[in-house]
């Protein structure tokens, strides 16, 4: 084996990308990670780090590049730590998801008879998201506004973000002007010193309403009503301005409380046909368009008529238990976040809706209780954080036999062992249909339908 030295260069092909999006080659055996490098590509990397079981190179020379390979449309994306793969075609990153899909399921699955859909895409991949949280620091005498570097908490500015909403850029320009204007102080994360910490925007895309927030080490802003009227007057979509107050010596970007100073303390907006109240804090999808045609698929997939009690655990603010009660009898959602519960209550009185009921606590504890009171449900639809579900949860599911298991992932990892698990337990997986929501990076969704083997 060949020694890998610090400071050489060396030529490599690219292989794969890791879960950060960086290429991955190896040196006689040997893993290297490279930035910004993607598969089929040859490259000249300078090694950099050196660990006992991988190393990292920056590229230097492309010297055969991917097909696949485009101008990232970011002049920070190199550096910003916001999107990873905006230098691969976007027909490309939805091949490349759907792949993601597969190889977990058949490495850690070991399943074989799965369909697994090409990952649905978004017509326009650009500012898709609907909320922006931006770092506000100072660089020198400018001020400046952006996203954390990649894997720091250096501040990177650029003038416009291409993934988030247009206004969010707008309301970052305008923050900007009335930092410089009236010499607002901005918060020193090693010091805990300065005003200004975050600007925050939320926008509902259908309604088209904006909420400001500004998150402060304080209770109040310095001229205030100068920065409501050019807000207002440059942006009219704004409906709500807020101060979030976070005094506290810790890198959590909220604090609990927030005060109106112009507008509504909510904005409004819609999935599907339902309604939804958003406030600072609340829970929202962040890529409404990809959230209607996710849980469209879910509904499809979960195959109701009418008849059904139906389960939706790990729930959040309801949005999936409402798109289900319109085709099922009953609906329990069960969440662990109380006010997420509190709000998913809120929203499904607003929209009408009274087949639905929520519980708060752990599904993995609620659903055996459930289940002992003798509540069980035809149709149970999951949707959990990263690390997948508790087996005492997936156990429980199996004893209560359901007809289906409709399966939201965020984590295809954790989606495979589930359905290896499931599939040992006499739950078959048929199809998964992967749904890009976050364009520009590695972030892969997918919901798996999964139907109980007969006999
Ligand atoms: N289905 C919702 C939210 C999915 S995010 C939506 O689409 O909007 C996952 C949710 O699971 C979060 O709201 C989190 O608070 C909740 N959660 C995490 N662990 C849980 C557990 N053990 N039991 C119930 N809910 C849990």
């Amino acid at each position: 084996m060949v020694e890998i030295k610090k400071g050489e260069i060396y030529e490599i092909e690219i292989t794969g990308l890791n879960h950060e999006g960086q290429g991955v080659g190896k040196i006689e055996g040997f893993v290297v990670f490279v930035d910004n490098a993607l598969p089929g590509e040859l490259v000249e990397v300078e090694i950099e780090k050196i660990t006992r079981s991988y190393a990292v190179g920056s590229l230097k020379r492309i010297a055969k590049a991917s097909l696949q390979r485009i101008e990232p449309f970011c002049p920070v994306f190199e550096r910003c730590g916001g999107c990873s793969i905006q230098h691969m075609s976007y027909e490309e990153q939805l091949r490349f998801k759907t792949d993601i899909v597969i190889q977990n399921i058949r490495r850690i699955a070991k399943l074989e008879d799965i369909t697994v859909h090409p990952t649905i895409g978004m017509k326009n991949a650009f500012n898709y998201r609907n909320k922006a949280q931006f770092p506000v620091g100072m660089s020198g005498k400018e001020p400046v506004i952006g996203f954390y570097a990649m894997r720091t908490h250096n501040i990177i500015d650029s003038p416009v973000c291409g993934i988030q909403d247009a206004m969010s850029n707008k309301v970052r320009e305008i923050v900007r002007m009335y930092i410089k204007e009236y010499g607002i102080s901005v918060y020193e994360e090693q010091k805990h010193k300065g005003l200004l910490r975050h600007v925050m925007t939320r926008t509902g895309f259908k309604t088209k309403e904006v909420m400001v927030v500004l998150v402060i080490n304080g209770r109040d802003i310095p001229h205030r009503k100068e920065l409501i009227k050019i807000l207002t007057s440059e942006i009219p979509e704004v409906k709500s301005i807020m101060l979030n107050i976070n005094t506290q010596k810790s890198n959590i970007i909220l604090g609990s409380e927030s005060i109106c100073i112009f507008g509504s303390s909510t904005i409004t907006d819609y999935i599907g046909k339902f309604r939804f109240e958003i406030s600072p804090l609340s829970f929202f999808q962040v890529n409404p368009v990809q959230t209607e045609v996710l849980y469209g698929k879910a509904l499809e997939y979960s195959r109701l008529t009418g008849n059904e009690t139906v389960f939706d655990l790990y729930c959040g603010i309801g949005t999936i238990s409402l798109f289900l009660s319109q085709k099922a009898k009953k609906v329990y959602g069960v969440e662990v976040v109380s006010e997420a519960v509190r709000d998913a209550r809120r929203n499904a009185a607003m929209n009408g809706v009274d087949n639905v009921e929520f519980v708060e606590g752990e599904a993995e504890k609620v659903i055996p209780d459930m289940y002992r009171y003798g509540i069980k449900a035809d149709v149970v639809v999951v949707d959990p954080p990263r690390k997948g579900c508790d087996e005492a949860l997936l156990d429980t599911l199996v004893s209560m036999r359901p007809e289906r298991i409709v399966y939201v992932s965020c984590k295809p990892s954790t989606l495979a062992r589930d359905l290896r698990y499931l599939a040992d337990r006499g739950y078959m997986p048929v199809e998964v249909q992967p749904v890009d929501m976050f364009p520009w990076t590695m972030h892969t969704e997918s919901v798996a339908r999964i139907e109980r083997v007969k006999g």
